[in-house]
């Protein structure tokens, strides 16, 4: 049979799948369901948790208050073994330095499990003390987390997807949520993957779409079936592209060897489980 008429059928196959499938598959991608996108003992690139001491940082977030620029934030960096460094300030209102390093290095294995093109833009992380949704900033390239919702997202096996998709705004949007290839890529989909992505198109449809597009292309086998077709119909487009933006080899450098040189032999590692002192 010639090429073109078998096409035809799987053509229309093919509409009637996007048709059928354009419904959100979820409310939202982080806790609307039980998907292990990201899992808390998948390899890391190697971090180590240096203290800097107390310093005043730009606080944005503060629940109780307007106050912005914050006096005895406790200071870290994490270098990874990938050379990147991302900078973690913690809130005094957390408690001493002990506890502040302690929250902080949560933190260091899921941005060591980030895809290298997001690790090496994000600046900083702050974390404020207390129980509230996550947010990014996309211009900063920063986002902020509380502590007290970091323990619970942990509990709830979420804490790797929380950071992935605040990270996506903290270093994706300011590149890409304009951009004509990410809106053309939304318009040839003409479809959202969860509720939250189809209210907020301009702001939430990448970092919601990012997730399952990072799932599907390296960890396929933790979809369910019937949310990898989901995935597949509803945001073609948009897999191609994530595609080409998460193509960069992965540093292989999970090994403490590198940093041992810095400080870092007794050091808080990331890899592969999460953070233990
Ligand atoms: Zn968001």
């Amino acid at each position: 049979m010639p090429k073109s008429i078998a096409a035809i059928p799987a053509l229309a196959a093919c509409l009637w799948a996007s048709e059928a499938m354009a419904e959100p598959l979820f409310p939202n991608s982080v806790v609307s369901n039980d998907i292990e996108f990201i899992a808390a003992d998948d390899p890391a690139v190697f971090g180590c948790l240096r203290t800097l001491g107390q310093a005043t940082q730009e606080m944005p977030g503060a629940l109780d208050t307007d106050e912005l620029m914050v006096e005895g934030v406790h200071t870290f960096a994490v270098a990874f073994a990938d050379d990147t460094e991302v900078g973690v300030w913690v809130h005094p209102s957390v408690g001493t330095q002990a506890d502040a390093e302690a929250v902080a290095a949560l933190l260091v294995g899921p941005i060591g499990r980030l895809p290298a093109v997001m690790r090496r833009t994000l600046s900083h992380v702050v974390i404020h003390s207390g129980d509230h949704t996550a947010f990014g900033e996309h211009l900063g390239h920063f986002f902020v987390v509380y502590a007290d919702n970091v323990r619970a997202r942990i509990a709830t096996h979420d804490l790797e997807e929380t950071v992935f998709h605040e990270a996506v705004h903290a270093t994706l949007d300011a590149a890409w949520a304009q951009s004509e290839e990410w809106r053309q890529a939304q318009a040839a989909d003409g479809a959202f993957i969860t509720e939250y992505a189809a209210a907020d198109p301009e702001g939430e449809d990448l970092a919601e779409s990012a997730l399952f597009a990072y799932a599907h292309l390296r960890h396929p086998d933790r979809l369910p079936p019937e949310v990898a077709r989901g995935v597949e119909a509803i945001m073609p487009a948009r897999l191609a592209f994530f595609e080409r933006l998460f193509a960069a080899p992965e540093p292989d450098v999970a090994g403490a060897e590198r940093l041992a040189g810095v400080g870092c032999a007794s050091a808080h590692h990331s890899a592969p489980g999460p953070l233990v002192r």
